[in-house]
């Protein structure tokens, strides 16, 4: 049987799914198709909240991994210029 791997890459903060679709701290803006907490350098402005909110969790969504990583152009871009 065939192994598939299953776990999410490493998330480089492309921010591409800050522009897809808010998370569950999020808050979508209309007039900028984003996420209202999205830096203009694609960061969350929300990052030190949500860790302080979920440091007790045992799964976190920082530290997840990327499960958009498929043709993401930000994400692509991103690694070709490390
Ligand atoms: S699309 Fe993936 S790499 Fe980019 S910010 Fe989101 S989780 Fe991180
Ligand atoms: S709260 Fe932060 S991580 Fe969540 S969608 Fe907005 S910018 Fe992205």
């Amino acid at each position: 049987m065939e192994n598939f791997n299953t776990d999410c890459p490493e998330c480089i903060q492309c921010g591409f799914c800050c522009i897809q679709n808010p998370c569950y701290y999020g808050e979508w803006n209309d007039d900028y198709s984003s996420c209202n907490f999205l830096t203009e350098n694609y960061l969350c402005s929300k990052y030190n909240e949500i860790y302080e909110n979920e440091k007790n969790q045992e799964i976190k969504m920082f530290g997840s991994g990327c499960c958009l990583n498929f043709f993401n152009p930000m994400r692509i871009r991103k690694l070709k210029l490390k």
